[in-house]
């Protein structure tokens, strides 16, 4: 199948109807690539778009679709709880307590949480709270890390064509006081990070990274950089905020810090969590959790919907489905092993210069001379064959994630045939692109 525009006529007359009344047509940016989507049902590992076309799905809503679409015990809980507690906005409830255990109970880090509704929320709190904590006003984060839409982490979040079209701050609008504390590192080089320590001595809040900095790929982090982060942190008084939107329950049921064995101060949440209902949450050492003001801290923690009970039954939901499912993790990692290993025997029967990457059943294609393992290669990236490939895709029924180093995902609704027929599209893409 090629996807053409006369496919689509439902979801063209939908975008126009969108763009006369939602400013841009998106209710986030990135949503808009310049041709319509519109897509009304999904199952498993499919989309289904309003014209009735299917898509293997690999986008996952940008990672929030971990276990798959439309997962029978997430849709039970969720039927299950409507019409008992809708919201109170007073106290606490039973799913609230058991969500922040289980939590406290997988991550290694958490001793205690909080629940939001999206990341972007989790690592504002996180960054205030390390302000707070520390009574500093700087923070380190690195080139090419995205940490939701707030002040400030607003920047450098890079790539060529984000440059190019003036996106760096991601954002008008934004105090340059509040970008001006935001100082950035380089993933994986030690001496820019103890070099920022050094000329800004006792000014430096927190360090907050993607441990896997997956909105540029999969840049991997070596031992060594992962490791002297912690000693940094831990000889300066630094709170290390780990990120873990992406990485979290997806590599790992305790996060990507039960894999690397080192822990953050603080862990966010968000994304797969609840298998694409809207939660995320911090969870961290006691004593900076403590911060919060529910008893006398000093560090406001609002929300009307924190915690609400769908979210929590859903995010409850998808942890007790990885904790009864753990090939959940096997599966997903033969999956991405294989969708690396097939693209990378194609780029190279068809001579491209590219790099299959990944880790588990994250996984992407860079368009680099050299295989990236720090920032400064990711610049090399020929950005219009990375989105030309991706698009080339959705144009064969397979939704990648159709933006410049960013990922797509494997999740627990894949199928060997699925990965198959994936590598198949691959072939026919790249070899229309050679
Ligand atoms: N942190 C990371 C690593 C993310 O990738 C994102 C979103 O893409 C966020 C935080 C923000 O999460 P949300 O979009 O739920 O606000």
């Amino acid at each position: 199948m090629i996807r053409q525009p006369s496919d689509v006529p439902r979801g063209r007359a939908l975008a126009e109807a969108a763009a006369r009344v939602i400013p841009g047509g998106v209710n986030s940016a990135t949503r808009y690539i310049g041709e319509p989507y519109a897509f009304a049902s999904a199952s498993g590992a499919y989309l289904t778009d309003l014209d009735g076309n299917d898509y293997l799905d690999y986008h996952a809503a940008f990672g929030a679709i971990l276990l798959g679409h439309n997962v029978e015990s997430v849709n039970r809980a969720i039927r299950d709880a409507v019409g008992g507690l809708d919201l109170s906005g007073l106290g606490v409830t039973e799913l609230e307590v058991a969500l922040a255990e289980r939590i406290c109970s997988i991550i290694p880090s958490a001793e205690s949480m909080i629940a939001t509704v999206s990341g972007s929320e989790a690592t504002a709190q996180a960054i205030r709270l390390a302000r707070a904590a520390t009574g500093r006003r700087k923070i380190i984060k690195f080139q090419g890390g995205f940490h939701g839409w707030h002040d400030p982490v607003a920047r450098n979040v890079i790539s060529t064509p984000e440059l190019a079209y003036g996106l760096d701050p991601l954002s008008a609008g934004i105090l340059p006081e509040a970008l001006e504390a935001t100082l950035i590192a380089e993933f994986n080089d030690l001496g820019s990070v103890k070099a920022l320590l050094g000329e800004h001595d006792g000014e430096v809040a927190g360090i907050i990274l993607e441990p896997i900095p997956h909105n540029v790929g999969a840049l991997l982090p070596t031992d060594e950089f992962v490791q002297g982060l912690r000693e940094l942190c831990t000889a300066t008084g630094t709170v290390l905020i780990f990120d873990e939107v992406i990485t979290g329950f997806r590599h790992a049921l305790g996060g990507y810090q039960q894999l690397c064995g080192v822990t953050p101060d603080l862990t966010t949440f968000g994304k797969g969590m609840a298998n694409g209902y809207p939660v995320g949450g911090l969870a961290g050492r006691r004593d900076l959790m403590e911060h919060f003001n529910g008893r006398g801290g000093d560090v406001l923690l609002a929300g009307t919907f924190n915690g609400n009970p769908l979210g929590c039954v859903a995010a409850l939901a998808t942890l007790d489905h990885l904790a009864e499912h753990p090939d959940f993790y096997t599966r997903t990692r033969d999956f991405g092993d294989q969708l690396r290993a097939g693209l990378t025997r194609v780029v190279g029967d068809l001579g491209l210069p590219a790099h299959a990457a990944g880790f588990g059943g994250v996984f992407n294609l860079y368009f680099t001379p050299e295989r990236p393992t720090g920032y400064r290669e990711l610049l090399d990236n020929d950005h219009q064959a990375y989105v030309d490939f991706h698009r080339a895709m959705i144009n064969r029924g397979v939704l990648m994630l159709p933006l410049s180093l960013k990922r797509n995902h494997v999740s627990g609704a894949h199928t060997q045939a699925d990965i198959d027929q994936t590598l198949e599209a691959a072939e026919s893409a790249l070899t229309e692109l050679a």
